[in-house]
């Protein structure tokens, strides 16, 4: 960092992918920013590590789609301006009963949002996938082009990249402690080795730490719940690697039902895919446990009913840990602290296990906010904290609940 520097337009608190995607956002335009991460830069305790997450622009939410199409957008511009590609596009699938009401969500939604997208009986699903891919009797699949898989260590490390080359000061192995109102206006970070900046404005996405950062700083508890769970990787039978990787034109997919299971094409380890539960157990992010998350039973039965054999479904070839943070209604915290701290401080938190895909387009939004005080051309009512003030619970959803349902059997 240079010497004696210690006042910026944007201190951005957390270096996961939210954090860095907004240091991005902000030192283009021209702001001196600081980037100050707990850990190391790129650590694995977070949750934007690892190999894969999917991109899909499909959700029972409509108000995500068009989200995505401006991630997808921004995804390729930082990609250019980069100069490597850190996205890889496939189609995606939604699966799951005929009468599932988070499946029946995903077509509207993708009718609302002019989303192309096909929807397969079994055999019509067979015939396009040549039989890679089963369904039981009652299921359909809604097939749409735009989904894929982001590496995210990688992306990461190119937010950061391009950030750090527009100017911003990136530091890490700095706790943030607490913030306080500066008497010239915006606000004092203070961290643990005593040190303190100077930020007109401030932005944190402190991922499973939100609420633990958040209520020691300014006594507020947001309502975001850390889960820990867990990312299994399956053995594809020999032969028939080519059929299941992103190569051979696999797609990404999620199945919806009880358990919400997800997994993307065998990519970052020839020969495997990832295929886990969309859940999790409540942790303390700082005491994980490291325990793999419950359901390995019936996700082994799923493989077993899907791939019909083509996967080695007895045992999963290897396990990874990972966060989620969780809100009620598991959509995003994107608005002001408010209080003392009025617009100056803005969170970005709550990603509830679907962010990833989202954060060129987070730290599009939490840059305006930071900078302008408005996000333009997005509407952010579902993602004020004012919703939890009507209904603890947050937004309404007509559709069930995927994630929350599992909580309490973990
Ligand atoms: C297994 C798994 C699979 C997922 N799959 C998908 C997917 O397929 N598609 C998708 O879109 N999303 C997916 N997600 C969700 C996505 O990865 C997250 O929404 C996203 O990574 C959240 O990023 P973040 O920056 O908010 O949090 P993090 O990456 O955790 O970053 C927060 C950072 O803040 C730092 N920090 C915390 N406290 C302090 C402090 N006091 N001082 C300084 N720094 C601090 C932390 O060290 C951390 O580095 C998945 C998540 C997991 C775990």
């Amino acid at each position: 960092m240079e010497e004696g520097r210690s006042d910026f337009d944007v201190i951005v608190i957390g270096g996961g992918i939210m954090g860095s995607s907004t240091a991005y956002q902000t030192s283009k335009r021209g702001h001196n920013t600081l980037l100050l991460e707990r850990f190391d830069f790129l650590h694995h305790l977070g949750s934007s590590h690892g190999e894969s997450r999917t991109l899909r622009s499909t959700y029972p939410e409509p108000y995500y789609s068009s989200l995505v199409s401006q991630s997808h957008l921004l995804w390729r511009l930082s990609e250019s301006e980069a100069g490597y590609s850190v996205y890889t596009q496939t189609p995606h699938l939604d699966i799951g009963p005929a009468d599932s009401s988070s499946l029946r969500a995903v077509l509207s939604s993708c009718l609302s949002n002019s989303l192309p997208h096909q929807v397969l009986d079994p055999d019509a699903l067979h015939r396009k996938f040549s039989g890679r891919i089963g369904l039981p009797e009652g299921w359909i699949a809604v097939c749409t082009e735009m989904g894929g898989v982001i590496k995210p260590t990688k992306a990461v490390s190119m937010f950061l990249s391009l950030a750090s080359a527009r100017g911003a000061v990136l530091r890490d192995k700095t706790e943030v402690k607490g913030i306080r109102r500066d008497e010239k206006g915006g606000v004092i970070v203070c961290c643990d080795k005593g040190e303190e900046f100077r930020g007109r404005k401030c932005v944190i996405t402190a991922g499973a730490w939100m609420r633990k950062l958040v209520e020691s700083m300014v006594g507020v508890c947001l309502p975001i719940q850390p889960l820990e769970t867990t990312v299994w990787y399956w053995r594809i039978e020999e032969g028939h690697e080519e059929g299941y990787s992103i190569e051979g034109g696999f797609p990404t997919f999620a199945s919806y039902g009880e358990p919400y299971i997800y997994g993307t094409p065998s990519l970052e380890f020839p020969g495997m895919m990832k295929i886990a539960v969309h859940g999790g157990h409540p942790c303390y992010p700082d005491r994980r446990s490291w325990k793999p998350s419950s359901g390995l039973n019936s996700l082994k039965e799923w493989i077993r009913g899907r791939f019909r054999g083509n996967l080695q479904d007895t045992e999963p070839a290897f396990v990874q840990s990972c966060m989620y943070s969780m809100t009620p209604d598991e959509d995003f915290i994107l608005d002001f602290l408010g209080g003392e701290f009025g617009e100056d401080v803005v969170l970005g938190g709550g990603f509830s296990g679907h962010g990833f895909k989202m954060a060129p387009v987070v730290g599009r939004i939490l840059a305006d906010l930071a900078l302008t005080g408005t996000a333009d051309g997005v509407e952010l009512q579902h993602f004020r904290l004012a919703r939890f003030n009507a209904d603890p619970k947050g937004n309404i959803k007509e559709h069930e609940d995927q994630v929350g349902r599992s909580l309490g059997q973990q």
